[in-house]
């Protein structure tokens, strides 16, 4: 019951009767009225305290709650043993107190786990987002090309980049200051990831620099990822990033490729990419150079 309830299983309810009937049919006591009363509570008691969990939400309440139910639900079951042996109240006392201090001490160790746990994701969370734009990192790009592209040759696999940049940006912190540069940069990659998320296509998003982006398409052909370059590039001339009474309008410069026979490492995949990035910079910007 307690490994049920703090590893959040789901147990139907009447589960219960079976269970509650073959232990009492091993333990012998399913002639004894009290053995019955116990298990009752029992199920009572776990029933009450999923109900409970499901209606706290700060961390002060469930624990008050969690003693409010342990403390008189221990006592019960102990007195229908009570009852059922005829062991004396200090007896009793004892057995209750010991539930309890079992009781707390699981509690408290769930929690620490579980704060542990949360820690953990978090951090690897943090190691591997943009907090700004809550997209993919530098670092987490270089592992997932690393990955991409040596699978991509040992499985003759295709792989495609797109990688882009946004145009001016500078103008729009050197005009309405860091804020609203920061805005653009997450309504940009908020947008990408909109397309990004309506295709079927295989597709992980990076924030690889200040505002360079790149998405990776494994096992896609450049043929395939053209269209999802063409939607992205268009939502992003269509973007209109309203901030107090200033209205902008965001334009990206585009290089995509894929990775060929000749190349020997992802720098080589990667440096092609960003010529054709800075050939549309070179040919006035907001286009899309595939090479
Ligand atoms: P181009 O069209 O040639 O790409 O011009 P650009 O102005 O976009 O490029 P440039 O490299 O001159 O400027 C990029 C600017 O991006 C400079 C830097 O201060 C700014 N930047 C980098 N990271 C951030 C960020 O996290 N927030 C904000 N607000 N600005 C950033
Ligand atoms: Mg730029
Ligand atoms: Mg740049």
């Amino acid at each position: 019951m307690f490994c049920a309830y703090f590893l959040n299983i789901r147990v139907s309810y009447y589960y219960f009767i079976p269970i509650s009937l073959i232990y009492m049919l091993f333990n012998g006591s399913l002639g004894y009225w009290q053995s019955w009363a116990h298990a009752i509570t029992l199920m009572t008691f776990f029933w009450v305290l999923n109900e409970t969990r499901i209606k706290c939400h700060t961390k002060r309440d469930s624990i008050l709650l969690y003693l409010l139910v342990t403390i008189p639900f221990g006592g019960l079951l102990w007195f229908w043993m009570k009852l059922k042996f005829n062991f004396s109240w200090i007896v009793f006392g004892q057995e209750w107190i010991y539930l309890l201090i079992f009781e707390v001490l699981l509690y408290l160790y769930v929690t620490m786990l579980a704060h542990d746990s949360e820690l953990k994701v978090r951090l690897a969370r943090f190691a591997s987002h943009d907090a700004l734009t809550q997209t993919e990192n530098f670092a987490a790009y270089t592992d997932a090309m690393d990955d991409y592209f040596h699978r991509s040759r040992s499985d003759n696999q295709p792989l495609s980049m797109m990688m882009f940049d946004i145009d001016h940006f500078k103008q729009f912190n050197d005009t309405y200051g860091h804020s609203v540069g920061d805005l653009v940069l997450r309504e940009v990659a908020s947008t990408v990831q909109t397309v990004l998320d309506a295709n079927p296509l295989p597709a992980t998003f990076y924030r690889t620099g200040g505002e360079e982006f790149n998405v990776l398409f494994p096992g896609t052909e450049v043929g395939d990822v053209k269209p999802v370059v063409d939607e992205i590039f268009e939502a992003i001339n269509h973007l209109e990033i309203q901030s107090g009474e200033h209205k902008f309008n965001v334009t990206i410069s585009v290089g995509v490729s894929a990775v060929v026979r000749d190349d020997q490492s992802p720098m080589d995949f990667y440096n092609r990419v960003d010529r054709n990035l800075y050939h549309s910079k070179r040919h006035g910007r907001m286009r899309i150079t595939v090479a």
